[in-house]
């Protein structure tokens, strides 16, 4: 990777840790799951509605540091509008692009920022945790929308 690219890399997750896109609850989710990381002490809570099997709603709350922050930031943004099916398969890719350095970037958009996250073992959790915890929030059976 060039110092350039590294440096726009950095860039982009840096902002996206100080002014996270769709921060906050989401009043007609049906999913919710939290994610915890005990190595880094990052919490995070993902909300989503799934309806047609498509994500038409996405959000998140929670804090942790830049990485776990500026990822769910990106994920919130990369998987609206998508199928159920499309979020497993960006999830799989961004997976082994962070673990393993595995796959085409460009596949990912945006996600391609954490490429360089592979040389830290002790980030790919950080960077990971909106995900995995995106995917225990699929897993679940529709919740009736709570009213409150
Ligand atoms: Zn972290």
């Amino acid at each position: 990777m060039s110092d350039d690219l590294r440096d726009l890399y950095q860039e982009v997750i840096l902002d996206h840790n100080r002014r996270p896109r769709n921060f906050g609850p989401l009043s007609d989710a049906n999913r919710h799951a939290v994610g915890h990381n005990p190595l880094c002490g990052d919490r995070i809570q993902v909300h989503l509605r799934v309806e047609d099997g498509r994500v038409q709603g996405i959000r998140f709350e929670g804090a942790g540091c830049a990485i776990s922050t500026a990822s769910a930031s990106l994920m919130t943004e990369a998987l609206r509008g998508k199928t159920v099916e499309e979020a497993h398969t960006l999830f799989h890719g961004f997976h082994e692009l962070v673990t393993r350095g595995e796959g085409d970037p460009a596949d990912l958009g945006k996600l391609a920022v954490f490429t360089g996250v592979r040389e830290f073992p002790i980030r790919v959790k950080c960077a990971t945790l909106a995900w995995h915890t995106l995917e225990a929030a699929l897993a679940q059976k529709d919740q009736p929308v709570s009213t409150e």
